[in-house]
């Protein structure tokens, strides 16, 4: 029994490509429990593939309420749905381009859907609400030459029966699985929100397995080269946190206080790979990953240096201060930063936007940014020199502005002397020392001076206004990539934005700032006031709210075509805002 559209499609079978656009609309399928919405169709067989969604009326699909009941939940149902829909298009080889000899070849054919990583953010390309789940794919329209292939194209049709059925109706996904991983999401955004109240900025479970396997797949390590196993992360007892669970009940691990926290040890010791953990802490995880419950506050930013960065009417007086030949450096703009003042500037600007920690790692930073040691405090004395070290204002932030720092820090000591909390990596374990550290500073005979400051420093932040004009693009946007946004004429670099983890987030970034170019409360507003306006609208929709065809989820806030497009993953403020510079 063919449906409608592969009829359709036969129809059209040997007519030229520009045809496809016929079937733009909604098509109903024969058992009339689903339905395949074709929003867009591409020009031709090279450009962007087509955009579909695949609709099951909620009464046939039965996904039970209690897995949907909340933004977070409905969230981590999507993830696994998404996981599931993804894996099973693998399996089938839908997505298979199958490319024929040359330009008479056939071409297109495969099915796509967003490929999630190890995080579980809210994505576009699934959407539950009352009356329906959706599914928002792409389609290659098939076709040899500039010739539709009409009867490829209703077999391709007919093969997403079966995709739908096996991913969207709830029998026939491991309701188990779903729930567990709908329940674990739920368990960590509980514990995220906990943080404040336990007086934690982070929380590291025991029994987590921090390494990734390699720089570029962010699964967990199960052998190291060596061959050794990898050592799971156990609290030492001083700073063993325990909470129970709304779902699974006690769970123990490591407390990270308010305040300022190194991570000291030697090199190779996994210093870094617990502030990585950390700084991806922001998200919740899939079960399995090894970071699930390792929980950061949620407005943490991992500072660090980027040289040649441009920085544009920024106040980093705080950090760097009477320059040679007088340069003002309470609204400092260049095209071409170095370390030290690049790290001052992304303190300023996360700060500007209501970072709430900061996570620092020596190997990222300028050192000149980091420390000067009494020695060259002798030889260069403090009015020639431009740089407030970091060690002289990291109290200040967390006492003045109530901002902590985690910083790793394996090569200076001076630090000691300001720090609530020392842990020390050792073969992988961490170890409580702050006793030890402080003993050592007591006991230094060069004492270390921090210079009087001014203690409201942070507190009288000018903020930036936005000028909508120069968030216009001149030309076209795309974000191929999680690193790089072209934006017209200018590129958006990402690379050091270290906190985005998927494409998705870049394509929602590269649209929202063309979408605050529109709104008319962007005009001379503070930078943060207009993120937070615009975020407010995200988050009202976060959990999808209207009747029918009017549900709106928070990600439409960033929609930029005429029809719900699938490839938007949530970026925070703090990542838009640095890619808004
Ligand atoms: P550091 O910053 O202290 O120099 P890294 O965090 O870069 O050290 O870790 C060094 C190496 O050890 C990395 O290759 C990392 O994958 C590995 N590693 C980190 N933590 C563990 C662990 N818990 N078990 C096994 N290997 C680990
Ligand atoms: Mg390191």
């Amino acid at each position: 029994d063919n449906s409608e559209l592969a009829t359709a499609l036969i129809r059209l079978e040997g007519y030229s490509y520009g045809y496809y656009k016929d079937l733009v609309g909604e098509w109903p399928m024969p058992n009339g429990e689903w339905k395949i919405f074709i929003d867009r169709v591409q020009s031709d067989p090279y450009a962007p593939p087509s955009q579909i969604r695949l609709r099951v009326n909620m009464a046939a699909a039965k996904i039970p309420h209690d897995l949907w009941s909340t933004s977070l939940r409905s969230t981590a149902c999507c993830d696994y749905i998404t996981r599931h829909f993804h894996r099973t298009l693998n399996d089938d080889g839908l997505t298979k381009a199958q490319r024929g000899g040359g330009w008479s070849g056939s071409k297109g054919g495969d099915v796509q859907i967003s490929n999630p990583g190890q995080q579980v953010l809210q994505r576009s390309c699934m959407f539950i609400c009352p009356e329906y789940i959706e599914a928002r794919c792409t389609l290659a329209l098939p076709a040899r030459g500039r010739t539709i292939e009409g009867y490829k194209a209703a077999e391709i049709i007919g093969n997403l029966w079966p995709l739908v059925r096996s991913s969207l109706y709830h029998d026939r996904l491991d309701q188990s699985a779903l729930k567990k991983h709908v329940d674990s999401v739920d368990d960590q955004g509980w514990l995220r929100d906990k943080l404040d109240e336990l007086g934690l900025v982070a929380f590291v479970r025991d029994g987590a397995i921090l390494p990734r396997r390699s720089g570029v797949d962010d699964r967990p390590l199960m052998k190291t080269n060596g061959g050794s196993d990898v050592v799971a992360f156990k609290s030492p007892s001083s700073l063993s946190v325990a909470v129970d669970l709304p779902h699974e009940g006690r769970l123990e691990g490591m407390g990270i206080r308010k305040g300022v926290t190194l991570i000291v040890g030697g090199g190779f010791h996994g210093k870094s790979t617990l502030l990585e953990a950390l700084q991806l802490g922001v998200y919740n995880h899939i079960p399995g990953d090894g970071r699930e419950f390792v929980v950061t506050d949620l407005n943490a930013m991992k500072i660090r240096a980027e040289d040649g960065r441009y920085i544009n009417n920024v106040d980093i007086s705080p950090f760097i201060s009477h320059l040679p030949l007088g340069r003002d450096t309470t609204q400092f703009s260049t095209e071409d930063a170095s370390g030290s003042t690049s790290q001052a500037a992304n303190i300023m600007e996360a700060l500007e936007v209501g970072a709430t920690t900061f996570l620092i790692d020596e190997d990222t930073s300028a050192t000149n940014f980091m420390i000067r040691d009494g020695r060259m405090q002798q030889l260069v004395s403090a009015d020639k020199e431009p740089i407030t070290p970091f060690l002289w204002r990291v109290r200040t932030l967390c006492e003045r502005a109530g901002v902590s720092t985690i910083m790793v820090i394996g090569g200076s000591g001076d630090y000691f002397h300001v720090a609530d909390t020392v842990i020390m990596m050792d073969q992988y374990v961490p170890y409580d020392v702050t006793k030890r550290a402080k003993e050592i500073a007591a006991a230094d005979d060069v004492h270390l001076t921090i210079p009087e400051v001014d203690e409201n420093i942070f507190s009288g932040l000018r903020g930036r206004c936005v000028d909508p004009y120069s968030l216009q693009a001149d030309g076209k946007v795309q974000s191929k990539s999680l690193r790089c946004i072209s934006y017209g004429w200018t590129e958006i670099e990402l690379t050091n934005v270290e906190q985005l983890v998927e494409t998705g987030q870049a394509r929602a970034i590269a649209d929202a700032i063309q979408t605050l170019a529109e709104k008319d409360y962007t005009r001379g507003r503070r930078l943060s006031d207009v993120l937070d306006r615009f975020y407010e609208e995200v988050h009202r929709h976060a959990y999808p709210t209207g009747r029918g065809d009017e549900y709106k989820t928070g990600l439409d806030a960033v929609q930029r075509a005429r029809y719900p497009a699938g490839y938007y993953s949530y970026p925070r403020k703090l990542e838009l805002a640095a890619a808004i510079k």
